[in-house]
């Protein structure tokens, strides 16, 4: 097995964990990653992992990762929800996930810190990955392909994944008519520290949920709560990892999505302070209760995010060379399926190679089958996300009026406002 080689370009959430899976497996794995060191960028914050995310996951890290990773998730003693609201926090309508106290039912979503999940995954492939290698393309080989990157350098393996994001080079190439399409919503990604005073800044019936709350003019509020099951230092030490966590204190993630042409600067000119500064503006349309999260902010926690959903490949030509994650189906953030789909791809991908090498056939046909199932579930994913971003911009004023004036008015006769603090 030691003879099959895979170079990875890009060492993100769907790079590490199929490095992970295959090099258990005994494939001699490389990841290529242009980042000059692993958090040398904002790239947000809390992550929602769904059953197919932490699928993906248990089947590729190795256990200890996957019980560190599972210690420092959020809670889910509790029943935890999805909440579409208006701006004032009037609700429309909520999607229940049941609780689950053994911590153990993958089916339970939860919430992970991305940079405290990307640690973890981090671990024990330190002297695999390249920092600073910028693949720009790669060229397939009578036994494999070659991986080009911005330096000059090269390398040749047997196989070429690219795992290289929203952005990817290795897309460009192998499917130049699938450029992502812009969404024309940007979003303003936020970071604020749970407690304020000693007091959590979230009213107590919202600390389980997820809201997102429906503003004027195609504008729209997101928050959830961070919060680590276990204290990330006592769990990382218990677990023996040799980096210490990134983080330690709970927090509320939000972001501001809207119309792209409603931002007053061009986008070279938006660094954290300008960001924030316009966030606390848009925000003013918004709940005191949301407002207050832009106000106490980790100002320089602020990030801009552009929206852009995939192109369906019609056809995708099989080679030695192959993609995942964002590289292939970037999807708006509606949903949170992004993460999850190319967590999702990792585990597949891994399970059609290490099959066919047990099987003795050739890498392809487990890449054809691989490029078949994954453009299936990925591009439902996608066209999913594209659909819930629509229906979240109301423009259609009795729509709005429906949605946003008259739904919440009718649930607030029967249900406690969501802002009490008890
Ligand atoms: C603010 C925010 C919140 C999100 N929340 C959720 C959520 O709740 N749930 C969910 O499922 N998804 C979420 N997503 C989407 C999710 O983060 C992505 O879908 C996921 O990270 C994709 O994984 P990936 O491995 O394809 O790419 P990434 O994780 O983006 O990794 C790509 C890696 O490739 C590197 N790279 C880029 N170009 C090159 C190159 N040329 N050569 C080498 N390396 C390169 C990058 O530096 C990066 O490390 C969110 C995204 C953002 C921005």
């Amino acid at each position: 097995m030691s003879q099959i080689s895979v170079a990875i370009a890009g060492a993100g959430l769907s790079g590490l964990c199929l490095a992970h899976s295959l090099l258990r497996a005994g494939f001699d794995v490389q990841v290529y990653e242009s980042d000059p060191e692993p958090f040398a960028r904002r790239q947000g914050y809390r992550v929602t992992l769904d059953e197919y995310g932490m699928a993906g996951l248990q089947k590729c890290l190795p256990p200890r990762l996957f019980e560190l990773f599972l210690a420092t998730t959020s809670p889910t003693d509790e029943d935890s929800y999805f909440r579409v609201t208006n701006q004032d926090l009037g609700e429309v309508f909520k999607l229940t996930f049941k609780g689950d106290r053994s911590g153990t039912d993958l089916r339970t979503p939860r919430q992970t810190d991305r940079q405290t999940l990307r640690t973890i995954m981090l671990e024990g492939l330190q002297d695999r990955i390249h920092y600073g290698k910028k693949a720009v393309r790669a060229d397939t080989a009578a036994d494999g392909a070659t991986l080009h990157f911005s330096d000059g350098s090269y390398t040749h393996a047997s196989l070429v994944i690219g795992a290289d994001g929203v952005n990817s080079a290795l897309r460009k190439q192998l499917l130049p008519d699938c450029d992502p399409e812009d969404a024309n919503s940007w979003g303003i990604y936020g970071r604020t520290p749970l407690l304020h005073n000693g007091q959590s800044i979230v009213p107590a019936p919202l600390k389980t949920s997820g809201v997102y709350a429906i503003g004027k003019a195609g504008k729209g509020f997101f928050f959830t709560t961070m919060n680590f099951r276990e204290a990330p230092q006592a769990a990382f030490s218990r677990f023996g990892a040799e980096q210490l966590p990134p983080i330690s204190d709970d927090y509320v993630m939000w972001a501001l999505l809207l119309p792209k042409e409603l931002f007053p600067v061009s986008q070279e000119k938006l660094d954290s302070e300008i960001l924030h500064r316009f966030a606390l503006e848009t925000a003013l349309d918004f709940h005191p209760v949301l407002r207050r999260f832009v106000n106490l902010a980790d100002t320089d926690c602020t990030m801009l995010v552009k929206l852009k959903a995939a192109r369906k490949p019609s056809s995708w030509p099989v080679s030695r060379i192959t993609l995942m994650g964002d590289a292939v189906h970037v999807m708006p953030p509606t949903g949170s399926h992004g993460g999850n789909t190319a967590l999702r791809d990792a585990a597949l991908l891994a399970e059609k190679l290490k099959a066919a090498v047990s099987r003795g056939k050739p890498l392809e046909e487990a890449i054809a089958s691989y490029q078949t199932e994954m453009s299936q579930y990925a591009f439902r994913e996608v066209e999913a996300a594209k659909a819930m971003l629509k229906r979240f911009s109301i423009h259609n004023p009795f729509m709005s009026w429906v949605m946003l004036r008259a739904m919440p008015w009718i649930r607030s006769l029967k249900n406690k406002p969501l802002t009490t603090t008890e």
